[in-house]
């Protein structure tokens, strides 16, 4: 059992800094738990505290069922990949990977045996003898992965372990420490700021703001159900664009565009149903807004278009939409109309409309 329990975990830095409040979720035995959050938001803090990097201010941290609050790193059987590797330059890949269990006094033909293992699910059989230095980065994570793998511990934790690769090995390598950490089954802890790595990894995320959990479900979940605007805007790529509006009865006044709801958007949320003059605030996906003469739609507004950024498979169309921002950071920060915030729609390639024009906006 490696199941990790956080419970009203707190941490304060020097006399008064609260980074970290009342952190409390449990992550299942063998999954995939990603921390996600803009820079500062304390991700980084809570996973050292899970590693024993960290001391805990209040609150109680068990990982698999034992209070570790107080245990020594080394002892609390958990393994970190950190974003800079760690590998010893002059060491071989052979010894850096064998090196905590040569620490830990493990048998030379066990560790042989181990370290012959994870070259192999690593696909680092090749370069045993090699330097890090003759590596490639993606080689080199593979390396730092390696030295955690024979520990063979009851949970990996890692911290922005891509973050020095390229954009495209990041992509390769993000989908290999998935597979792997599914086919190794091990209880997992990923911190990223990145919500694209965040979603595609996870099993489930953790967003964070400013030290406090904001919703903690499935990528999916996150994605229909945002709990709150921060998670709202966070997920998603493009953000999703928030308005203030103003709800009425089934009507909906964006402000000077008004159309009404449809149905099923009542049935996903009762509390609406009825509602007289009510602000709300509305949040609407790029990929939920196309061009209303190639994909109609009950709902319509009229925008005009700033700027088209043809992709080929999709347009990023800016939109000056008439009626109050709310500012996704915070939440509180509304803008006034016509101040030149721009909504991004995805709009079909089919779309004809270019910077200048004013479109009909299908949601
Ligand atoms: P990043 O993505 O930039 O690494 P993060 O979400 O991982 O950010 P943390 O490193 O956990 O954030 O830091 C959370 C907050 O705690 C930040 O405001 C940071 O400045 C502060 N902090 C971190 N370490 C210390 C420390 N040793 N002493 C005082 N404050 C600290």
């Amino acid at each position: 059992m490696a199941e990790i329990s956080l419970n009203n975990i707190n941490k304060v830095y020097g006399d008064d800094f609260h980074a970290i409040h009342d952190l409390s979720f449990d992550i299942r035995d063998g999954e995939f738990m990603v921390f996600v959050g803009p820079s500062g938001c304390g991700k980084s803090t809570a996973l050292r505290m899970v590693a024993g990097l960290e001391t805990i201010t209040s609150g109680t941290l068990t990982v698999g069922g034992r209070v570790v609050n107080e245990v020594d790193p080394k002892d609390r059987d958990v393994a970190m990949v950190f974003q800079s590797y760690a590998l010893y330059p002059h060491k071989s890949v052979r010894e850096n990977i064998a090196f905590p269990l040569l620490m830990a006094k493990v048998p030379k033909p066990e560790i042989d045996r181990r370290v012959e293992e994870a070259a192999e699910i690593l696909e680092l059989t090749a370069h045993l003898d090699r330097k890090p230095g003759k590596l490639s980065g993606g080689q080199r994570q593979r390396v730092a992965m390696g030295r955690a793998i024979v520990r063979q511990p009851a949970a990996f934790l890692m911290d922005e372990p891509l973050s020095n690769l390229d954009a495209k090995l990041r992509v390769q390598m993000r989908a290999e420490i998935a597979s792997l950490q599914r086919r190794l089954g091990v209880t997992t802890i990923y911190v990223t700021h990145d919500q694209v790595e965040a979603m595609t990894m996870g099993d489930r995320v953790a967003v964070m703001k400013a030290g406090r959990l904001q919703q903690v479900d499935t990528p999916q979940a996150l994605y229909n159900r945002p709990d709150n605007v921060f998670v709202a805007a966070f997920i998603g790529s493009p953000s999703m664009n928030l308005y203030e509006a103003e709800l009425d009865g089934r009507t909906l006044t964006l402000g000077t565009n008004s159309f009404d709801i449809p149905d099923a958007v009542f049935e996903k949320r009762p509390s609406l149903a009825g509602a007289q003059k009510r602000p709300v605030i509305v949040g609407i996906r790029p990929e939920h807004m196309d061009d209303a003469d190639v994909r109609p739609a009950s709902a319509q507004i009229r925008a005009r278009v700033t700027l088209v950024e043809a992709l080929g498979a999709e347009s990023m169309v800016h939109l000056a939409i008439d009626a109050p921002w709310v500012d996704a950071g915070d939440p509180d920060a509304v803008g006034e109309i016509g101040d030149g915030k721009a909504a991004v729609a995805r709009f079909s390639p089919k779309s004809g409309v270019a910077a200048g024009d004013t479109a009909t906006v299908a949601i």
